[in-house]
């Protein structure tokens, strides 16, 4: 990293974080906060000074440079020993099993920083809904990130009312949103547009669902300890738009 863009990793760090807010998390007593630094291991004490909105910020940084090709240098072998002991991931973010919708990858974050659960579709069922329960109740996951992306097989199975196996059963959870889209032209995979509501809709209807059928996430949200957002990752060009 050279001297600028450390100074402005530097900068971001400061302006995102609440350099010396004090979080108690669910990991036991407060733990004072020490400021984030991008590409850098998180600790406890980095995670404790995360907030939604700036959990959210750190990602959108990522992406930002994610589309810009000026990915920050890793250093993994070096990740793992710091994170052999325990982890301290700021965001959570469940995402289709899409390969090129990789959140690790579009967002620019390495290990230890997401907590990612991925399946097709990106839908929930209990074992998503428990496994993002612990990310922000137990580990202290400060954002839940539902991450669409354009293209979706999934969602345009479920337009098309593909019937496969067990893939039958999860595209079912779509199909509320293939019934409430009302773009013009056939309601098939063939209109791109129709295809685009769907998957705004499904990430919308998605996280309805969080809040409806997860008491603990719904709680963390109304505290303000956690946000849960939308997104749609656009395989044309890496974007993330947020919804
Ligand atoms: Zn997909």
């Amino acid at each position: 990293m050279n001297a600028l863009r450390r100074l402005s990793a530097c900068a971001a760090a400061f302006v995102f974080l609440g350099a010396f807010a004090h979080a108690s998390d669910d990991h036991g007593d407060p733990v004072a906060a020490t400021p984030y630094f991008p590409g850098k291991t998180l600790t406890q004490s980095v995670q404790a000074g995360f907030t939604p909105d700036s959990a959210l910020a750190v990602l959108k940084a990522g992406n930002a440079r994610f589309v810009s090709g000026k990915t920050l240098r890793r250093h993994h072998k070096s990740a793992i020993g710091k994170t052999a002991l325990g982890q301290y991931p700021y965001a959570s973010v469940l995402g289709c099993i899409d390969s090129r919708a990789a959140p690790e990858l579009v967002f620019d974050q390495g290990i230890g920083d997401l907590f990612t659960a991925r399946v097709a579709g990106n839908v929930v069922n209990e074992d998503i809904l428990g496994s993002l329960e612990y990310a922000s109740k137990a580990a202290g996951s400060r954002l839940v990130v539902v991450l669409g992306h354009t293209g979706c097989g999934a969602v345009k199975g479920a337009c098309d009312g593909a019937q496969m196996g067990n893939l039958t059963m999860l595209l079912d959870k779509i199909k509320p949103s293939v019934n409430a889209a009302s773009t013009p032209g056939e309601h098939n995979s063939k209109n791109h547009a129709f295809v685009d509501e769907v998957t705004e809709l499904n990430v919308k209807d998605v996280i309805k669902n969080i809040r409806e059928k997860s008491a603990i996430l719904k709680e963390l949200e109304d505290q303000g300890k956690i946000k849960i957002v939308g997104a749609l990752y656009d395989t044309s060009n890496g974007r993330v738009l947020w919804y």
